[in-house]
């Protein structure tokens, strides 16, 4: 018999403050508090730490009738947060540096939008595989914002071997929620956390909300396994999601038509630009920061992969007519995988068969406080991807008022308003690429216009927007009830 109290949430859950509870043990007396007050007090009591008379106690330590056993939830959120989301990022993190390997504008995505949401008090725990072991099992990178490492399979799992972790990983992530406290809502990103989400959906009964990303119906390679399984399973998670977030027009169009998606299920939720460092500046400053001349710059920003056609971008240098014939070509970014070594390669031959050695210039992935000198030190921006279901270069740039050339493709073809703020390219012939960036650099005043343009388009983006519109959705979806699953 001992003293059981109880406080915050558990309190609520029990309905008392304080009961005399029958055990000989801590475990005990947890074990008859639990049938007495029912599976909302169990749930609670999960994520409780446990004391026995001030200190930390195990549940085999003994009591007696002078004891008291006291059980307190996590202190977290502490007054006022607004609700708790697990943030689901399995195959990559937040915190690595983009533009090289798998991290591109997922990471830069799912680090923005959890700060911002972080700042709107919505506490935010991001779930990333333990894909290196010099990782701690967590990092608070600021208040309201955790990123969680889940061990899961070795480190160095290949990613197309990634969904045999699947298991592992949404066990650990299910253990961590429980043990903190529970979450208001799942918002699962790329098709693997989609599959851990929507399990994680059903065992804890709370809403799941999907952003893909890619889609693999979008991207080429159809009738391979890779791509079919990874269909399939993405058919599964869309059926099930509360609410599949799109990019942009074209990628809501596509859930719809390719995964079956109902329209009213699918949100557009454009991502936002960090304008505290994408923004105009002075491009005199910039070229001299980064040792450039008076010669027109084309830049090149991302992943080297086949899908981003940087190759097109060292094509369409070569394309320039004669009086171009200075112009340099920056490329900012490392390659992703073995495809985009080989990619890397092939574009180093070209540009040596071409002679333009002198002429392109490779530059490490930078962070984004330095990325925006070269994007106020180019002319023109070149984003010649073969399928985008966003992208985040094309939007800084713009928020730095520089003019792009852009693929016609997915959520490329919102975001460049053609001839206003850039040029849209239907075809990759390199020769229709330089006759527009020779349009932008022979016309001095239709670039400045441009710049103008561009520079207010993305204004009207930007995360604390994005995570605005999201909080609102996950506020709605708490009132709402969860899609079943046909699966
Ligand atoms: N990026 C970066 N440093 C680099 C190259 C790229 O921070 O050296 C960032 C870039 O600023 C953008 C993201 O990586 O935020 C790429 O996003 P995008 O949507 O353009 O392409 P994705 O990687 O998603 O295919």
């Amino acid at each position: 018999m001992a003293t059981l109290r109880l406080f915050a949430s558990v309190r609520q859950a029990a309905g008392v403050a304080a009961a005399t509870v029958e055990g000989a043990t801590v475990g005990d007396v947890l074990a008859a508090a639990v049938a007495r007050f029912g599976p909302a007090f169990e749930e609670q009591l999960q994520a409780c730490r446990i004391w026995r008379n001030g200190v930390p106690a195990e549940a085999s330590d003994p009591v007696g009738p002078d004891d008291e056993v006291a059980a307190l939830p996590p202190v977290s959120g502490g007054a006022g947060a607004a609700g708790r989301l697990a943030v689901l990022s399995m195959h990559t993190s937040p915190l690595l540096q983009p533009g090289a390997g798998d991290s591109g504008g997922m990471n830069v995505y799912v680090r923005e939008l959890s700060a911002a949401l972080a700042h709107r008090r919505t506490e935010c725990s991001v779930y990333v595989r333990r894909f290196s072991a010099e990782w701690p099992p967590e990092i608070c990178v600021e208040p309201g914002l955790r990123v969680v490492h889940i061990p899961a399979g070795p480190p160095g799992v290949p990613k197309e071997a990634l969904a045999g972790t699947l298991d592992a990983f949404t066990e650990g992530v299910l253990a961590d929620i429980r043990r903190t406290g529970g979450v208001d809502a799942i918002h699962a990103h790329y098709w693997l956390s989609g599959v851990a989400g929507h399990r994680i959906k059903h065992a804890l009964d709370r809403p799941l909300v999907t952003t893909f990303h890619t889609l693999a119906r979008v991207k080429e390679s159809p009738g391979e396994a890779e791509t079919t399984g990874r269909a399939r399973a993405e058919e599964e998670v869309v059926a099930c999601s509360d609410v599949v977030c799109a990019n942009g027009p074209t990628e809501a169009e596509q859930l719809v038509r390719l995964y079956g998606a109902p329209a009213d299920r699918v949100e557009i939720v454009a991502p936002g630009v960090e304008h505290a460092l994408f923004s105009p500046g002075d491009p005199e400053g910039a070229r001299a920061a980064l040792d450039l001349g008076p010669e027109p710059v084309l830049l090149f920003v991302g992943r080297v992969q086949p899908l981003k056609g940087l190759e097109l971008a060292v094509r369409t240098l070569a394309a320039l007519g004669d009086r171009y014939g200075a112009a340099k070509l920056l490329v900012v970014g490392g390659p992703s995988g073995q495809q985009g070594r080989a990619e890397l390669a092939r574009v180093r031959r070209l540009t040596a068969a071409g002679g333009l050695e002198g002429r392109v210039r490779f530059v490490a992935p930078q962070p984004h406080h330095r990325l925006a000198t070269y994007y106020r030190a180019a002319d023109v921006v070149l984003v010649p991807s073969r399928s985008e279901s966003f992208g985040l270069v094309a939007l800084e740039a713009a928020a730095c008022g520089t003019p792009v050339v852009a693929a016609e493709v997915g959520g490329l073809k919102a975001l460049v308003r053609h001839g206003r703020t850039g040029f849209l390219v239907a075809d990759r012939d390199p020769r229709s690429w330089a006759q527009r960036v020779e349009e932008i650099l022979e016309d001095r005043l239709t670039a400045a216009a441009m710049a103008l343009e561009a520079a207010a388009v993305a204004r009207g983006h930007s995360w604390d927007a994005t995570a605005e519109l999201l909080a609102g959705c996950y506020r709605r979806l708490q009132q709402r009830r969860l899609v079943e699953c046909l699966a």
